[in-house]
């Protein structure tokens, strides 16, 4: 079976990669795909986002990163997908992802959400905030891979 972890991972997060890790081990193939053009102001360009999810998650062997365009039920039926992955921390995302779960369903009935709850230590961890944090100087190591550290850094240094 294989499931489809959408998302705009801009960038990803030590979060992100609990939730493909837990979801590799349920399905034979998981495929990241990165969102091309989410309605979000970006950090990172396409590439350098699967670049980064690509390097972190290196170690999963059915992990596959790939960009994608367009409504994401479309996506999953192209490559076969017949489960959508999402993540939840809190009340909040779970309100959001109960009305995309049944947007989705709507549009195509045969492909199904589970949805992984965060772990404990990456329960407040979102890009947004990771991103946030490191433009005003802070320290985000653990919270993202090392490589996404110094990605990130590099970007904010060289806007100053
Ligand atoms: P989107 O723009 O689609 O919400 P994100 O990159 O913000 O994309 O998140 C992708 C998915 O990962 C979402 O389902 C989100 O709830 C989940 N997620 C984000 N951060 C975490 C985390 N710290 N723990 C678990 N799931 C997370």
């Amino acid at each position: 079976m294989t499931a489809l972890y959408p998302g705009s991972f801009d960038p990803v997060t030590l979060g992100h990669v609990d939730v493909a890790r837990r979801a590799a081990r349920l399905f034979d193939k998981v495929v990241v795909g990165v969102y091309a053009t989410p309605s979000k102001q970006l950090l990172f360009d396409t590439n350098e986002r699967i670049d980064l999810f690509r390097r972190a998650a290196a170690d999963i062997p059915n992990v596959e990163v790939t960009h994608f365009q367009g409504l994401v039920v479309r996506f999953a039926q192209e490559i076969g997908a017949n489960t959508i992955v999402r993540g939840l921390r809190s009340g909040s995302d779970f309100e959001y992802e109960f009305d995309m779960a049944f947007m989705n369903r709507r549009l195509a009935p045969d492909v199904d959400l589970v949805s992984f709850m965060t772990s404990l230590d990456y329960m407040f961890l979102s890009s947004s905030l990771i991103k946030e944090v490191a433009m005003l100087g802070g320290d985000i190591r653990g919270m993202v891979p090392p490589h996404v550290v110094d990605a990130v850094n590099s970007k904010f240094s060289s806007r100053v």
